[in-house]
């Protein structure tokens, strides 16, 4: 049983994360165009046609891009989720293991994602402005997880976007210090890795991200910070 997973690009001009469940590759978010994931996905040796399933959170054009998505399912066959929550939120894998909506809360339809390999569970929550009550039973016992960093609260108020914009993205997206405070009460002694993912370019940086998250959890947990333009490295869990 194991769970691989690579970042392929993390940031508000794309997003998209590689996930190896049992030997099953499946993708989370295709927020780049064809010819970007494709020299992604190369990068961690793999080639379009070896995603068995995409899964995406939402319909933004930075975790889903309507070209890329439609060369993935109809030139290779790949079967494609647009999960939503609702009671048919569970997708079982071929290999063992599974994929689970949970809700999020953003400005458009949108849910985290929970990937099982049957006994390791890693969840994916980002483009959420918090955490639903509802969805924090289910973040117990993570092993792994990719958690939204967006920004640094003082850097997003002193910083020159818009007032109307500083508004949507601080009620829309997760900043340093709301992971910290989730990663503090989900914390566990099973947890391996957080990935700092989603980080805004202007109001925030990979030092402040690691320095959230390292606060809350600890020496004993690999810390990564999933960059833009960047594959991470490759985290695994068994
Ligand atoms: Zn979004």
């Amino acid at each position: 049983m194991t769970i691989k997973l690579q970042t392929l690009a993390s940031g508000s001009s794309g997003n998209s994360i590689l996930i190896e469940v049992n030997g099953t590759k499946i993708l989370l978010d295709a927020g780049l165009n064809y010819k970007e994931l494709t020299k992604r996905l190369a990068m961690c040796n793999t080639i379009p046609g070896q995603i068995h399933t995409l899964f995406t959170t939402h319909r933004h054009s930075d975790h889903l891009n309507d070209r890329c998505v439609s060369l993935l399912t109809t030139n290779h066959r790949c079967e494609w989720y647009h999960c939503e929550f609702s009671d048919q939120n569970f997708f079982p894998l071929p290999e063992g293991g599974w994929v689970k909506s949970i809700p999020a809360d953003h400005d458009v339809e949108c849910v985290s994602l929970l990937i099982s390999d049957g006994t390791n569970k890693i969840a994916l929550i980002t483009d959420t402005g918090t955490i639903p009550c509802e969805s924090l039973p289910f973040l117990t016992g993570l092993s792994g997880l990719v958690l939204e960093c967006n920004h640094e609260l003082e850097l997003l108020i002193n910083g020159k976007d818009p007032d109307s914009l500083k508004l949507r993205i601080n009620e829309t997206h997760l900043s340093n210090t709301q992971a910290h405070d989730l990663l503090q009460i989900i914390k566990w002694e099973g947890l391996q890795f957080v990935i700092g993912h989603h980080m805004s370019t202007r109001n925030n940086s990979s030092r402040l991200v690691e320095h959230s998250i390292k606060s809350a959890v600890g020496s004993g947990v690999e810390v990564v910070v999933a960059e833009q333009d960047s594959v991470s490295k490759m985290l695994v869990v068994f």
